[in-house]
């Protein structure tokens, strides 16, 4: 405890990689003493665009000449909010056209299950093993993991968890449910894509019993797997969406979105956030959207991501320990049938920024400007770092 960051700062993780950041440009993390560090996690799916991307830094920039915060409450319209709700809402279907501004993607899903349980005055919620939509009560409290909600029982009341990716366990829904939460891919849960008629299926559910189907695409969202949302891969549209990470590329804000009437529940006093859809992660979140569109970057994220996962998979395929690599877009897991946390450590050394989740699961989700070069870097390097790994744990067994 000898450091003012050792001293102050309330660490989060048990095994601190504790890398001093200097500077971040593109797809690259440079730090103090020198050393560069390819980003394949973009601050886990924010810095989609890559890191200062200057057509967000410009967006700021003209927005600091313009206003900051002004006032939440009273419909007071301001340009840049106005703006990209407007473009946000131009990628979407007539049924998703009114957007709820917050901070953080768990504010994004307290605001939506307040709404479930407002406009359908009911309680039960319904969420699945495995997923995760958020540290605060309300988001916890509907996170398929009891590593995380166990410390912090009891939570809400009425919420059921469901297996994912398990048509036959959604029968267990009943007339009192207000919504069922899943997300569309689950991300923290170590990257379980469900099975094509999954999501249809469980939409002609709750369509047959009036429940509202809230996804989160908080992790998914925002042309990530190669659609503007992960939802659209099947065209299972829900009733409530939730979105925020790589929105602004690094300025907090998050979103639910609702149709109308569903949104209209959602009054002063019902729910709030002094700076919810704050003017400068407006305008960069504007910023955002241009950039993705310009650049085609969601067509790269499909076609980029294909080839990284087909590339680690023929690389990988002799590897003892390695299970199966699975995903969609950029957005990759490689599982293993071993914990591999250390791998973050040894990647790094390596000159790459990676994630482990559940514990055996490697975590890529890259910003989606990622060169053809870069992807390079990441095969092969990664590669070695998991053969390393794997042929050691092998020799210790
Ligand atoms: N939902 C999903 C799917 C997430 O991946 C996360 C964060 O990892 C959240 C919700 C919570 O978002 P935030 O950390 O912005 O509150």
């Amino acid at each position: 405890m000898n450091t003012p960051f050792e001293r102050h700062i309330a660490w989060t993780s048990e095994t601190p990689l504790g890398l001093k950041i200097d500077r971040a440009e593109g797809p690259y993390l440079f730090l103090a003493d020198g050393r560069r560090i390819t980003d394949f996690i973009s601050g886990i799916a924010v810095s989609s665009i890559g890191h200062r991307h200057p057509a967000v830094l410009q967006a700021i920039e003209d927005q600091l000449e313009r206003h900051l915060h002004v006032m939440v409450y009273g419909e007071f319209e301001k340009a840049a909010q106005v703006q990209y709700a407007t473009n946000l809402a131009s990628n979407l279907p007539p049924e998703l056209q009114v957007i709820y501004f917050t901070m953080s993607g768990t504010e994004a899903n307290e605001g939506a299950l307040k709404l479930a349980k407002k406009y359908t005055g009911r309680s039960k919620l319904i969420a699945f093993e495995g997923s995760f939509h958020g540290d605060t009560h309300g988001s916890l409290s509907v996170t398929g993991r009891s590593i995380y909600r166990s410390p912090f029982e009891p939570l809400l009341p009425n919420v059921s968890f469901l297996p994912f990716n398990e048509e036959a366990a959604l029968n267990a829904i009943d007339d009192q449910t207000a919504c069922v939460i899943t997300e569309p891919i689950q991300g923290e849960g170590g990257i379980n894509v469900p099975s094509e008629a999954y999501l249809p299926g469980l939409r002609r559910l709750c369509d047959e019993n009036g429940w509202l189907l809230m996804l989160d695409e908080i992790q998914t969202g925002n042309g990530r797997t190669g659609h503007w949302f992960a939802w659209q891969h099947q065209g299972v549209m829900p009733d409530v969406m939730t979105l925020a990470k790589g929105l602004a590329n690094g300025v907090p804000i998050g979103a639910c979105l609702a149709h109308g009437e569903a949104a209209g529940v959602l009054t002063a006093g019902t729910h709030g956030s002094t700076f919810g859809g704050n003017p400068l992660a407006c305008s960069a979140s504007l910023a955002v959207i241009d950039v993705i569109e310009k650049e085609d970057l969601i067509a790269r994220a499909s076609a980029l991501g294909e080839r990284i996962k087909n590339e680690l998979t023929q690389a990988l395929s002799g590897t003892a320990g390695v299970r199966e690599i699975r995903g969609r877009g950029l957005m990759i897991g490689i599982e293993l049938d071993r914990a591999c946390g250390e791998l973050v450590g040894r990647a790094m050394d390596a000159g790459l920024l990676i994630n482990v989740t559940t514990g055996n699961v490697i975590r890529l989700l890259p910003p989606l400007v990622m060169t053809d070069d870069e992807a390079d870097v990441l095969v092969g390097k990664l590669t070695d770092v998991v053969n390393a790994f794997c042929a050691r744990e092998e020799q210790s067994a």
